[in-house]
């Protein structure tokens, strides 16, 4: 098969370099205004930071106490369009902020800042704030430790199970827009010509096959590899980001709404109901290596437990099944990593000599449509384009509301309206309708869907990116010796590139549970090993945990 499905130097009118969320909303952004474009991903689509995240579509409590009023309005706004246009995927979700022992001044203090989110969020479909009392509290919460409880603000927000498959949707329908989205390619570089077009190069990361593309503009949206990248593209004045590492732990379930909670050092964070877990984070140091390096240390499991289980003793001795970590991109700033605003930053080359240039440092999730949009203005802008954004009005590909009278079956809160492209692929072979593990709900043709249509060209990216699977206790690890064939078939692998995939897929669960080796004594006795999926144990289908909260 060809590395790229296109002859080298193939004319686009735009390159985007990264296919994280912000990079994949970029290509759709273009495809839908009609512009041709080719998206690069070094890895896979939503690999990087947008699968090491929180998994919040939020506008943040943190940002209004660091009265970055702008992200959180943008976000707020944002929130409302990804519940419109992905319905599927964005679900609200009841958050709590308890106070112990608070003064009367903090209180009101909360009290402001609740009143002011909402007024930031005067566009919601969501309810607004509510103030519960203690007793209230603990009816809402009965895990949370009950001395010196005063009550709890609680407010919605909203949570997207599988960023992951987020990002994927937008991949999709800028390819049913005609971009062309490349993943394993690596942008290893670029010549600006006279004419002002960029001569991209372009590496198969799989294959090793080099080859070249011309665009009239280069969007870098490499997200915490974005001076990396800069440097690669054209002369760059010096490092535009600050990246710092956040990691998560997925531990048995302690509450049922998303709680805010607020660690010994001042740092807020969460413990949010997610697939049946607890996925509490996150942390927030300063981290200079390769992203893709970035793992959580038993250190840093360590902070987070220490922080969460005074709240909820029974974090003490509950489960913690694994771990990850992503990278932030922020723009550069001194300063405490957690004082660093998440506001992004949209970098016109033309004030440094690269007019085709256009660089995206930093932004949320939440964010990434509107960041997008702004991108893709200015990428117009220059092409002499009129074409408007179309993106916060036209849904994603599987855009389904919940189904009335029922809850979504378990193909639908994965692929939302496009399951029935999996289902009619169980009805045309019955041997696609097999289970892939006897209790899982996942099915053989969920494979065959995923490498002929969404991309998917390793092991990994069918547990982490395509399915939920690889959340699952075991981070389906029993599963993958029913894909792996299933893959190696339609994709023609040999025998010995199929074990070379199981053992890539191992060594990733391995070094996400490698806290354990020096975690266990941070906030009690831990686990042995990690336990099997069974009653009781988070299940990791997609439809648990946190959508159902408030929903
Ligand atoms: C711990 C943590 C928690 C977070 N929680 C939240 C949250 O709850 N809600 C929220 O809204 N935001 C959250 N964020 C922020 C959010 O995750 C990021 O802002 C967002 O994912 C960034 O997306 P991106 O596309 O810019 O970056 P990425 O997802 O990292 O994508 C960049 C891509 O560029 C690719 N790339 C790099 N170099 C090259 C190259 N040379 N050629 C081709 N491709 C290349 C990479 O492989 C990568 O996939 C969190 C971030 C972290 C770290």
């Amino acid at each position: 098969m060809a590395a790229f499905p296109f002859p080298a130097g193939a004319r686009f009118d735009i390159v985007v370099v990264g296919g994280g969320i912000i990079g994949a909303g970029v290509a759709r952004d273009a495809a839908l205004r009609g512009l041709s474009v080719a998206l690069a991903e070094q890895s896979d689509f939503g690999s990087g930071t947008t699968a090491g995240s929180t998994r919040l579509i939020h506008g943040g409590l943190r940002y209004l106490e660091m009265l970055d009023f702008r992200l959180v309005r943008m976000d707020l706004r944002e929130r409302e369009t990804l519940l419109r246009i992905a319905p599927h995927l964005v679900k609200p979700l009841e958050f709590l902020v308890p106070f112990y022992d608070r003064s009367l001044f903090y209180r009101a203090q909360l009290r402001v800042g609740m009143r002011l989110y909402d007024a930031l969020s005067y566009d919601r479909s969501l309810p607004g704030h509510r103030f519960l009392g203690a007793r209230e509290t603990l009816a809402a919460e009965p895990r949370l430790c009950e001395r010196g409880l005063q009550g709890a603000a609680a407010y919605f927000d909203a949570q997207v199970n599988s960023p992951e498959r987020l990002c994927l949707e937008n991949v999709i329908d800028a390819r049913r827009h005609g971009a062309v989205p490349l993943n394993y390619t690596t942008v290893t570089g670029a010549v600006c010509a006279g004419d002002g077009a960029w001569t991209v190069r372009l590496r198969h990361t799989r294959t090793g096959a080099d080859t070249t593309l011309r665009a009239r503009v280069v969007v870098n949206a490499s997200g915490p590899w974005f001076d990396r990248v800069a440097t690669s593209l054209a002369p760059h004045p010096g490092p535009l980001i600050r990246t710092t590492k956040g990691i998560h732990v997925a531990a048995a379930s302690a509450s049922r709404s998303a709680v805010v909670l607020f660690a010994g050092d001042g740092r807020l964070f969460f413990v949010i109901p997610w697939l049946g877990y607890s996925w509490i984070g996150t942390t927030d140091t300063d981290f200079a290596d390769d992203p893709a390096r970035a793992r959580a240390t038993p250190e840093d499991v360590a902070y987070l437990l220490h922080a969460a289980s005074p709240f909820f003793p029974c974090l003490r001795t509950g489960e913690v099944y694994w771990s990850n970590a992503g990278v932030r991109a922020l723009v550069r700033k001194p300063g405490k990593e957690s004082s660093v605003s998440r506001l992004h930053r949209i970098v016109d080359g033309a004030d440094a000599g690269a007019p085709g240039l256009i660089s995206i440092a930093g932004g949320k999730i939440t964010g990434y449509r509107a960041i997008a949009e702004e991108a893709v203005d200015l990428v117009c802008r220059k092409l002499g384009s009129e074409a408007k954004c179309r993106t916060a009005a036209e849904s994603l590909p599987g855009a389904l509301a919940a189904p009335a009278g029922r809850a979504p079956s378990h193909l639908e809160s994965l692929y939302g309206a496009r399951a029935d492209e999996v289902e009619s692929l169980a009805r045309e072979d019955p041997a696609l309708a097999q289970p892939l593990a006897p209790d899982s709900p996942d099915v053989a043709a969920q494979v065959i869907h995923a490498v002929r249509q969404e991309h998917c060209v390793r092991l990994a990216d069918f547990l982490l990116r395509r399915t939920l699977l690889g959340f699952r206790p075991d981070q389906g690890v029993k599963t993958m010796l029913a894909v792996a064939p299933l893959m190696a078939a339609e994709l023609g692998w040999t025998a010995l590139e199929t074990a070379a995939e199981i053992e890539h897929y191992r060594t990733w669960v391995a070094e996400s549970q490698a806290f354990r080796d020096g975690a266990g004594s941070a906030a009690g006795p831990r686990p042995e090993s990690p336990r099997d999926p069974s009653a009781g144990a988070p299940t990791a289908s997609s439809d648990t945990g946190g959508a159902s909260a408030g929903a």
